[in-house]
């Protein structure tokens, strides 16, 4: 069903009538984790000078270490829907069981399927069950087929508003924190028809290399870019080394605006 040979043009996910797939480039931006109000509502402030829609922030996080943050639960989803109100944003987050997926859908725009559960397969067709755009994620070694098959395993329940995010996998070199595959999303665009997004911040988990490889996603046709930004990334309870600060976000934007009127 996703196959491009099944259905040749584009799908188009509408998420509060930003058209994501239409030939527009959509930015996603908000902090790895939703740890206040405050925290949430002065990104949301900063996108929104920016005249961006798409807020992220995870509610449920998948840490490595069961002693790292695990985050808010529910009253993150609440904080999120709240700011998304005020700011008329519209929220992508993760879920993270197949049972949260429903209570999920009162609070959030996107379902976000993140690269651990990519392989989640109650967790997928639950997704695919309802009718609320979902956010997969390319798993941390998976290959492109099988985060096609992940997509399908979603469609085939019925869901088709489905955007793929590349996020890094896992290879052998250590200067990054996981190794962007760029060649994936040409190869994805033309394997489905469905939008194509590059996370630069869990493929690099690196500030300095946000821009660039951001400029990459834009030149080789991606249909979004996602990155955090967190009020004051040194004190945040997860990735602190690659969320960028309010400044820092208001460059990175500045700079990808005036490469995007270069092609
Ligand atoms: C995230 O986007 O918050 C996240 C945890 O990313 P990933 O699943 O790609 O590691
Ligand atoms: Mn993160």
């Amino acid at each position: 069903l996703v196959s491009r040979k099944k259905k040749p043009e584009n799908t188009i996910v509408d998420v509060k009538g930003e058209k994501i797939g239409d030939g527009n480039q959509y930015f996603v931006m908000g902090p790895c984790a939703v740890e206040s109000y405050e925290q949430v509502a002065e990104v949301a402030q900063a996108i929104k000078r920016h005249g961006l829609k798409l807020l992220r922030g995870g509610a449920y996080k998948p840490r490595t270490s069961p002693y790292d943050f695990q985050g808010l639960g529910v009253e993150g989803l609440k904080i999120l829907k709240r700011v998304a109100d005020e700011f008329d944003l519209a929220v992508i987050s993760e879920i993270v069981t197949p049972a949260d997926i429903e209570k999920a859908l009162d609070y959030i725009d996107v379902i976000q399927i993140g690269a651990r559960n990519m392989q989640n397969f109650e967790l997928l067709k639950a997704a695919g069950q309802v009718n609320k755009p979902v956010l997969l994620k390319r798993g941390l070694a998976a290959t492109i087929e099988e985060f096609i098959h992940a997509a399908e395993y979603i469609m085939s329940q019925g869901n088709g508003q489905i955007i793929l995010c590349e996020r890094g996998i896992r290879t052998y070199e250590k200067a990054t924190r996981n190794t962007l595959d760029i060649s994936a999303v040409p190869i994805l665009k033309k394997e489905t028809h469905l939008p194509v997004f590059v996370d630069v911040t869990h493929s690099t988990g690196r500030r300095d290399l946000l821009l660039p490889c951001a400029k990459a996603a834009l030149a080789i046709g991606a249909d979004g870019v996602m990155a955090e930004v967190h009020p004051d990334p040194a004190v945040a309870l997860s990735d602190s080394a690659q969320q960028m600060d309010i400044d820092q976000f208001n460059e990175f934007m500045e700079e990808l605006k005036s490469f995007q009127k270069q092609f």
